[in-house]
């Protein structure tokens, strides 16, 4: 290590001591930086020095390292978490008349992803019990576009929401009934499982995103897509650059964009990669903790009955969640609202309908649920004193 090193790593301490200030953050990257500073710095030095800061060999590792992890043939690595959903569709040649069934409390990259392939999204319901796609009513919905005769059911696109896997199987025979492709937004539950079967395998197509503060995250924006079938694999890797396939830049065979994941992002992911069990098993360990600390206090998390969730986020439900949110943050405890508004009921998708009251779960679930700090990181004396304040706001 060179004195330049050591100084940097010392430099650095302080401003990762973040419990120091008196506030307990949301997610806590610094402290995972420490962990893994001597092996990030070399990864990210040898891209600078070989210099193939796109395509570079780490993107090929990478790929590798994650189908192994997700236990299929192919993993396609691209720019971003909302990418890697469009590239999925459009490789379906899933477009303009398509129907692509969404559930209303997710993130709005999933409807922005689908709108981007050309396609129109159908917003479903999400059970109680797993605040994931509500399966019967998706069957409803299915059912009602087939009759309405103006968009043609094409895909579904369950999200593990929180980091819990969606019902894959009762997905699957669903989407099996009226014909329609499955694409898994896994973009907060990489490193799940499903009776015993990894994120990655549940569907025909999975996709995931690196974002920082994702269970695994790069610096900057990143995401994957996952598959079996080498054939939808290869057009995905045309679609992610220009529609150029099998490396003739001459001539673009079909329609793509510039969707490539940075080799820089590559080397960080392969370094974080290495204690990603571990983290996970912290997670786990933590959101145990919580459960036990806050049973009786607000409703807890769902959690995966059949598997292992990743805790992408420690959710709970709280009645007037606004004024405790408040006590927290005077607390130093920062929270977050994922969501605040289903996806229906946003400026961009209002017009898509259903109205206000039309998909009544998931907009009970946007005024009561509020995310506390959650990350490997987290120290059990940090758990009690987010619940300490907690149980003070709710008295
Ligand atoms: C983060 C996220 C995305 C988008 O991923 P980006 O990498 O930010 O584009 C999509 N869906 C869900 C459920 C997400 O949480």
């Amino acid at each position: 290590m060179s004195p330049d090193h050591r100084g940097a790593s010392r430099a650095v301490a302080p401003a990762a001591a973040a419990p120091e200030s008196g506030v307990v953050p949301l997610v806590d990257l610094k402290a995972q930086y420490l962990r893994l500073k001597d092996d990030i710095d070399r990864r990210v030095r040898a891209v600078c020095e070989h210099g193939a800061f796109v395509s570079g060999p780490e993107i090929g590792a990478l790929e590798t390292a994650l189908a192994t992890r997700a236990g299929v043939a192919h993993a396609v690595t691209v720019a971003s978490g909302t990418d890697a959903l469009a590239i999925a569709l459009m490789g379906e040649g899933i477009g303009a008349g398509d129907a692509v069934f969404v559930p209303t409390f997710a993130y709005v990259a999933c409807a922005g992803a689908v709108m981007q392939a050309g396609a129109t999204p159908v917003f479903v319901d999400v059970a109680q019990s797993s605040y994931t796609l509500d399966v019967e009513d998706l069957d409803r919905r299915i059912e009602r576009v087939a009759r309405d005769d103006r968009l043609t059911p094409r895909a579904v696109m369950p999200v593990d929401l929180f980091g819990v896997p969606a019902d894959y199987p009762a997905i699957r025979e669903v989407a099996a009934r009226h014909g329609l492709f499955v694409l898994a937004d896994a973009a907060q539950s990489f490193g799940a499982t499903l009776e015993r079967v990894p994120v990655g395998a549940l569907a025909l197509a999975t996709a995931t995103s690196f974002f920082p503060v994702k269970p695994l995250g790069c610096y900057g924006d990143g995401g994957a897509l996952f598959t079996d079938d080498a054939r939808r694999a290869a057009r995905w890797r045309a679609i992610r650059v220009h529609g150029f396939e099998d490396d003739d830049k001459t001539e673009a065979v079909r329609v793509g964009l510039n969707g490539r994941l940075d080799t820089i992002q590559a080397a960080v992911l392969l370094a974080k990669l290495t204690v990603f069990d571990d983290e996970l098993e912290a997670r786990e360990r933590l959101a145990r903790l919580y459960d036990e600390r806050l049973e009786g206090v607000a409703l807890l998390p769902p959690r995966p009955t059949r598997g292992r969730g990743a805790w992408a986020q420690y959710s709970i439900l709280i009645a007037d969640r606004d004024r405790v949110r408040a006590a927290l943050t005077e607390a130093g405890i920062a929270t977050a609202v994922y969501y605040p508004r289903p996806l229906h009921l946003h400026a961009a998708y209002r017009h898509l309908g259903p109205e206000p009251g039309g998909l009544p779960v998931a907009e009970a679930l946007c005024e009561q649920i509020l995310s506390l700090p959650m990350h490997a990181y987290l120290d059990e004396a940090a758990v009690d004193r987010v619940c300490d304040a907690l149980i003070a706001a709710c008295a």
